[in-house]
């Protein structure tokens, strides 16, 4: 971004896209996970992995909203189901920056499937179904940007 140089920056400018490359990534602890108590196990388990939460909010999606949020899987059979699950109660959504944010929050989270992934990944330890897996993790730096800025502004992040 271009500084102007008569204004005083009482903040830090605003990354360009090139310094955030590959940094975030975004989360939503989601309704099981939430209703069963395990927002905060698994807080600790992204964090103990090296994320820094740099924004976060607990709310409720309404079936419009998720199924905005989840469009790229409009044709899929599982899409109805998906979206009633993720609007059925509270979820927990967060933007996460680690080096390699994408790949290496995908490799925390495990498998889409429970029964698939690998011992001590979040969804191993949390996720009832592969439907009520646990969490959400973007899978790509640019859906990561698009679903950060779904769920955040630039004021909520720290
Ligand atoms: N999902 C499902 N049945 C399937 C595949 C996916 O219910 O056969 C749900 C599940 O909650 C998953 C979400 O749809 O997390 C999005 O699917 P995707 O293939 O993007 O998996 P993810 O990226 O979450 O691992
Ligand atoms: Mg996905």
């Amino acid at each position: 971004m271009l500084i102007n140089p008569s204004v005083i920056y009482t903040f830090a400018p605003p990354k360009t896209k090139e310094e955030m490359a590959g940094n975030i990534t975004f989360t939503m602890v989601k309704p099981e996970a939430v209703a069963n108590g395990n927002t905060g196990a698994i807080l600790a388990q992204i964090e103990a992995a090296g994320f820094r939460i740099v924004a976060m909010k607990k709310t409720q999606l309404t079936a419009k909203d998720a199924g905005t949020f989840y469009a790229v899987h409009s044709e899929r059979p599982f899409y109805g189901e998906l979206v009633d699950y993720m609007s059925s109660g509270p979820i927990v959504a967060a933007i996460l920056e680690k080096d390699n944010a994408v790949a290496d929050f995908r490799t925390l989270i495990g498998a889409t499937d429970p029964s698939e992934a690998a011992d001590g990944t979040i969804r191993k330890n949390f996720a009832e179904s592969k439907a009520k897996n646990a969490v959400h993790g973007s899978d790509s730096d640019e859906n990561a940007a698009i679903e950060a800025g779904y769920f955040f502004s630039g004021l909520e992040r720290f």
